[in-house]
């Protein structure tokens, strides 16, 4: 999808050159775009939102301890984490146990389910997806722990150096692009990629327990959340599927929702993103066009808000078609679509 460059200097220069004279006037009411209304008989009220699909509620963990966690031995000594919300496991090895990123949420749960898990068993190892702070937050729940190895990539270890995230522990160990680990007898590989943080993301996978961990990308049953994720690198979100898709795996943790994802829950969410990609890239030859009705209605008075106007309008016929064609496969498509047509219509005029 490549907008050509007469499309964007026209663009660009009626952005640059608008002279308003298009205003409101007095008494008018703003009336912001996509604002879910709490009323519920106003047309943009959150009541006309579709409910969860029942087959992903039937998926649906269930919080299955005394301190509000769902702990579940998904392989023998791998042990799956959530609170419904966020997501994140540990592995119990002859030799102690691997923590794989601690969310705020429930760090200090996590040391109660692992505890539980694994009574007496030291924890040696953390290793951290990403930076964020709202998946490694609760690393400060392990500041105590003594001699904690903790393993991340050499870009997040340079980049929580510059600027530290609350609870975020720092890396001890570092690696590049690829470090192969054994710990206690357990393979455990681990690779940098290019899906959402800014900095990098690091694929966590597990052969013998063919678990793959890739956290902030897909949301087993539901459509993604808002623009893919929250990426920072949609072409890098849209290659990575492929990526993983070429690992042996069964179990696929991406650290949101309570479903632990599946190689179909990928394949599926592959499926949808390139939907979107493709649904723009059929509508974009129409920018233009769409642009000149826009700035005639507008009386060539008001550049960005003919482009403002263009953009949505691809946006929301986007979303139109995305929404039919996979309301009755993934849960809260109505919810997200928009963001996600967005999302490539803005990658689309700067690619
Ligand atoms: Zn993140």
């Amino acid at each position: 999808m490549k907008l050509s460059t007469a499309v964007s200097t026209i663009a660009c220069l009626a952005v640059i050159g608008t002279v308003t004279t298009v205003s409101a006037g007095p008494g008018h009411e703003h009336n912001p775009a996509n604002t879910i209304s709490t009323e519920i008989d106003h047309p943009d009220s959150f009541r006309h939102f579709a409910s969860e699909l029942p087959a992903m509620r039937a998926r649906a963990a269930e919080i299955n301890t005394e301190f509000g966690l769902h702990v579940s031995e998904i392989e023998p000594g791998l042990f799956f984490v959530t609170d419904l919300i966020y997501q994140s496991a540990f592995l119990v090895t002859e030799d102690g146990v691997v923590v794989f990123d601690a969310p705020p949420s429930f760090g200090e749960r996590l040391r109660m389910a692992i505890e539980m898990s694994a009574p007496g068993v030291p924890i040696t190892h953390f290793i951290l997806s990403h930076k964020h702070a709202d998946h490694n937050g609760g690393g400060a729940f392990f500041s105590d722990v003594e001699g904690l190895t903790v393993i991340g990539a050499q870009a997040n270890a340079e980049s929580l150096e510059a600027n530290p995230l609350r609870g975020v522990p720092r890396p001890t160990e570092t690696f590049e692009e690829q470090l192969s680990l054994t710990i206690g007898g357990v393979p455990i590989e681990l690779a940098t990629a290019n899906f959402h943080s800014p900095d990098t993301d690091v694929m966590i996978y597990l052969p013998e327990q063919r678990f793959l961990m890739a956290v902030d990308t897909i949301t087993p049953g539901e459509a993604p959340f808002m623009n893919f994720g929250a990426t920072s690198n949609l072409q890098g979100y849209l290659d990575s599927f492929e990526i993983f898709l070429s690992y042996d795996f069964e179990h696929f943790l991406s650290g949101h929702v309570s479903v632990l994802g599946t190689r179909q829950d990928v394949e599926t969410a592959r499926d949808y993103a390139f939907d979107v990609r493709d649904t723009v890239g059929d509508l974009w030859p129409g920018f233009m066009d769409r642009f000149m009705a826009n700035m005639e209605l507008t009386e060539f008075q008001h550049g960005n808000l003919a482009y403002r106007m263009t953009m949505e309008q691809i946006r929301d016929d986007c979303a139109g078609q995305i929404v039919d064609r996979w309301e009755g496969t993934l849960s809260v498509v109505d919810l997200w679509a928009e963001s996600h047509c967005e999302t490539v219509v803005l990658h689309s005029i700067m690619h």
